[in-house]
């Protein structure tokens, strides 16, 4: 990979030693870890999460502050000289599944798991952060720790936003890059993948509801049926997307819902349908929600029924900025070792509501491969599995690449 020899940072003396001392804090990145992991929270109210956050920092000079809002927590920490300001994220909700694990450090809230591995950022930040505030004199400019809730659909990053994260005003002013590390367990363990461009999804939610007129199920001709119209409409929705949308443009609509009914003999009088829409471009986005709505009002129309659509937007697309992805590629190289990266060759279609900060500040996510060494990463439970395991020795990797980014933006 002759892109990464070239680079200047290679001997960069502040980059030294960064994996032994995230080695030397492994300890506390492990039990902030599984004190999470034993205690998971939901959406955007996360006290318990937000007080083992507080703890953890407690000792650093860093200045602090916590939402109004939601949960949230930010945290700045001061370079000796002045500069811009860096932003690093770790999302901090959990999912709600039953943990099957087995594992000695279980959930013991039943229903409430962390299976996306969100404990796991949380700890590495805030190792990180104990790093870099050993570092001090290294750094020109500041480091804006960005703890959020409800990142699994809740859109805690732009309830932040909204409470002025990236102002002018706000904690660090507005930063002038911005990165998160997402684990996963079907990535070798301490590898790193990210990409320029579009690297997730947006994911929008579509609701349509047909309505036409009950009655007895033996007399349909009596009754107007909603139910072969909403049939109709699943097939019409995928035909319109091989149809409208070039085959090089990926987009995805999955009618994942679909009620109707009571009973064999009775025609309801309205049917339900629910599909995630996504995309990576604007435009196609625009253009979906266009045909969808169009889809489905002419589909039900041709049934003597009517449609209601309603699109809800979800997070916006993902997209990194090419230089800052190309450093998370030069950095991990150099911290890791050439052997951890390799380049991510296509995005893929879940959703990030780090997009809200990508939105407006240039920076990169990057994926961090957390899949235990004895499983296959082939086939090991997925993240939102409720058997997920992640290696806790990866966190020492992304300890060491959360510094790094810092050290390196703020040089
Ligand atoms: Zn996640």
């Amino acid at each position: 990979m002759p892109r990464f020899t070239a680079m200047p940072d290679h001997s960069d003396p502040r980059l030294a030693g960064l994996t032994a001392a995230a080695h030397a804090v492994q300890p506390r990145t492990v039990a902030l870890r599984r004190r999470l992991h034993r205690n998971p929270e939901l959406g955007l109210e996360l006290p318990m999460t937000r007080t083992a956050v507080l703890d953890e920092l407690a000792d650093l000079p860093l200045k602090v502050h916590t939402g109004r809002s939601c949960s949230s927590v930010t945290a700045v920490l001061e370079g000796d000289k002045p500069g811009p300001t860096v932003l690093l994220r770790a999302d901090m909700d959990a999912l709600p599944l039953t943990e099957r694990t087995g594992l000695a450090f279980t959930s013991e809230i039943d229903g409430v798991m962390h299976a996306c591995g969100h404990d796991t950022h949380v700890a590495m930040l805030a190792s990180a952060a104990r790093l870099l505030a050993d570092r001090r004199e290294l750094l020109a400019g500041r480091v804006l720790l960005m703890f959020q809730p409800g990142e699994e659909g809740d859109h805690g990053a732009r309830h932040m936003i909204e409470e002025g994260l990236l102002e002018p005003s706000g904690p660090a002013g507005t930063p002038d890059s911005a990165y998160a590390l997402h684990i996963s367990a079907t990535m070798p363990t301490g590898t790193v993948q990210t990409r320029p461009g579009p690297i997730m999804a947006s994911a929008d939610v579509l609701r349509v509801t047909v309505r036409g007129r009950g009655g007895h199920a033996s007399a349909p001709h009596d009754a107007l049926d909603p139910v072969p119209s909403a049939a109709a409409m699943v097939g019409a929705l995928q035909t319109m997307l091989t149809r409208r949308v070039t085959a090089l443009e990926p987009a995805v609509l999955t009618v994942a819902q679909i009620r109707a009914g009571t009973t064999s003999n009775v025609i309801p009088d309205t049917a339900y349908l629910e599909a995630t829409l996504r995309t990576l471009t604007e435009p196609t986005r625009t253009f979906l929600h266009e045909q969808v709505r169009q889809v489905c009002q002419h589909t039900a129309a041709a049934y003597g029924c009517t449609a209601s659509v309603f699109l809800e937007p979800g997070y916006p697309i993902t997209v990194n900025d090419a230089a800052a992805s190309a450093r998370v590629d030069e950095l991990a190289a150099t911290v890791l070792g050439p052997n951890r990266v390799s380049p991510m060759t296509s995005p893929i279609l879940g959703s990030e509501d780090f997009s809200y900060v990508l939105n407006r500040v240039p920076g990169a996510l990057a994926f961090l491969g957390g899949c235990p060494p004895h499983l296959d990463p082939d086939h090991a439970a997925p993240n939102h599995s409720n058997r997920v395991q992640f290696d806790e020795a990866a966190m020492v990797d992304g300890v060491a690449m959360y510094a790094a980014l810092a050290l390196d933006a703020l040089r």
